[in-house]
Formats: structure tokens, sequence, C-alpha cells
């Protein structure tokens, strides 16, 4: 496991690709299942880990494993508490490691097919917002995700839901397994949201079949943004001349699995590839308790270490997350100017 670097600890940070259910971590779920009468198949908090790694079959088949279980822990929250208190305790793994702005995924059907009251949901999620901000000077924004593998016209249904809450999320994102031609489907309900204001962005997952063509009509039909992972963009040099001049950020995730406690080769090249290239690639955790990989820290040590790259390197790296936030000029630059002064500081410190 790499070591966290005074640098990387003491760097101002940000991550744009984090699901609040994946941040769950295994005693708070205990906890949580409990209170809602739902069997778990483990009784210990690393039971869920476990579960992961005697199943995982390798680098590139894991998504069904992986969201198998991310269901798991997804299908025990129940109430609006269980969202606050999932929420609550990644902020303070967020403040002790010293990150400053978030952009936080939730899974808006799910929590509206186990029951929980939408209004409440959102309520809470608002208040763990203003906590956060009163409590920690942490930022945060919620990305209301809508599932691929479920019925374009209930994604429709949950968008009209949002409108009373319009204010509270800032974008829309499309999540869960990659269905064949998902960016087509999803057109319309794209559409209409980016009608509504909202900013867009989709997954593209890494190493899944007709990821190119996917992250190309992603731009093109969506129109999105951004592209959480969309690594496999590097290896398609016409894509790469695209995604760069048309400033689509990606939200690259180098850590992935609970095992892989250092970034895998694959993810690695597709990540220093696409940084060499001028994309607007950052580093983020994606599901930190999920896959035991570690939070923010933990994380960007990992791809350091992996692809040696040199702190200026990772400063480049977070400039570009600031840079591909969804926040006003004025915000953006506050942070830049606090990541500039940070990276002189460490370099009159060495020098
Ligand atoms: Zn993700």
């Amino acid at each position: 496991m790499a070591e966290v670097s005074a640098f990387i600890r003491n760097m101002p940070k940000a991550e744009l690709h984090v699901h609040l259910e994946g941040t769950l971590e295994g005693d708070l779920l205990l906890v949580i299942a409990e209170r809602n009468n739902i069997s778990l198949p483990f009784d210990d908090p690393d039971g869920i880990r476990r579960m992961q790694n005697e199943t995982k079959t390798g680098l590139t088949n894991n998504l069904v494993n992986f969201l198998r279980c991310l269901d798991i822990c997804r299908e025990a929250m129940r109430t609006a508490q269980d969202y606050y208190d999932t929420a609550m305790a990644f902020v303070r793994k967020s403040a002790a490691e010293n990150v400053v702005y978030l952009e936080v995924t939730f899974d808006v059907q799910q929590a509206i097919r186990q029951g929980v009251p939408l209004a409440e949901c959102i309520e809470a999620l608002s208040r763990v917002r203003r906590e956060a901000k009163r409590d920690y000077d942490i930022e945060i924004r919620w990305i209301a995700c809508f599932q691929r593998d479920h019925p374009v016209q209930n994604a429709m249904e949950t968008l009209n839901l949002l409108d009373p809450h319009r204010d509270e999320i800032v974008g829309i994102g499309l999540d869960n397994f990659e269905t064949p031609n998902f960016p087509a489907l999803f057109a319309p309900v794209m559409a209409a949201a980016r009608d509504r204001g909202y900013r867009l962005t989709s997954h593209c997952d890494v190493n899944q079949p007709e990821s190119l063509a996917h992250i190309r009509d992603c731009v093109d039909l969506l129109g999105v943004e951004r592209i959480d992972h969309g690594l496999n963009t590097a290896q398609d040099i016409t894509l790469v001349k695209k995604i760069v001049s048309q400033r689509i950020a990606l939200t690259g995730c180098p850590t992935f699995h609970v095992s892989m406690t250092s970034a895998p080769s694959d993810r690695v090249e597709m990540i220093r590839t696409l940084f060499d290239a001028g994309a607007l690639i950052s580093l983020n955790t994606d599901d930190p308790a999920q896959f035991g990989s570690g939070y923010l820290n933990r994380t960007l040590a990992a791809c350091q270490a992996a692809a040696g790259f040199t702190d200026e390197d990772m400063i480049r790296f977070m400039r570009n997350t600031f840079e591909s936030a969804w926040i006003d000029d004025r915000a953006r630059s506050g942070y830049l100017e606090r990541l500039d002064r940070f990276r002189d500081t460490s370099a009159r410190a060495v020098s």
C-alpha cells in the first residue's frame, strides 16, 4: 500500500465522482440494517468487503459483482436518517483528509423504490450540506443519478418529482449497469434535465462493451460536460482529441476494488495517456468504503505511486478537479488560489 505523503495529506482537495451509497462503511451498515430490520448475509463490519473479495474474478469482470455488493448497502438504506448518517460520516472522513469541496452522487430512484419519502431524503441531504459548511467548511453539491438499467420512463418521472427540489441538486448523472446503447435511450430525459438548468454527466465505466461508442454518444447525443470514468477514451486518438478540444471533463478513479489497494496497471496507463494528452482528467474515489481502497488521500497516493506522477502532476490533477467542478467562476478562482498558495508554501518548505 502506498504511503500517503505530507504533500498529499496537506493539499486542499476535492472530488467529483463519489457515490453516497458507496461511502457506507461496514459498521454503519450493520447499525442501519439492524434498525431497519434487514438481515444481511454477514454479521461483522468486514463482511461486505469479504464478499467482494470472494466473488471477484479478475481485473475487468468485476462490475456485476461490485454492484451486487453495493446493492446490499443501497437496499439497507430505508429512511432519510440513513441518508443523513451515511453522508455525515463521509463528511467527517473528508474533513480529516483536508477535503474542501465535494460533488456527491446519490441514486434517487433507489431511495424512492425503498420507500424513503423524496422530500425527506432531499431535506436530509440539504441538512448535511449546511452542516458540512458550518462545522467543517466543506462545500457539498448533490448530483442525482438515474440508473441505466431501469426504464427511461421511470427516470423521466423521477426528474419531474425532483422539480420542487431543483435548487438542492446541481446536476443529473447516469450510473449503474452500462446497458447497450444507453446514450440514445436516455437522450430525451437528459435533454429535459438540461432544459431545467441541471449540469449533466454520465458514467462510461472502464472496459465495458462499446465503451468508445458510448463515450462519443454521451458527448454528442447527451451533451454531457463530464464523463464519470471514461478512461477507455485513451484507446482512440480521435476520441482523445475530441475530449481535449471540447474540454469534456473525465472523473477518473484509479483504484476500484477491495484487494486493489494499489491502482491497477491498465487504469494507470489510461490515466497517464489522458493526462499527458492534456485532458481535463481528475482523480476520484468512486466508492471508497465499498472498494476498501481508501478515501481520497490513499487513492491519490496509490495513483501517484503506480504512475510515478510528481507532486507537481498531483497539483495539476487537483487543478483539473476544480476546473471541472460545477461552481461559479468566483468560487473556482478562490479554490485555485488556495491550491496555488499551498504549492508555493510547499516549494518554499523544501528549498
Ligand atoms: Zn461511479
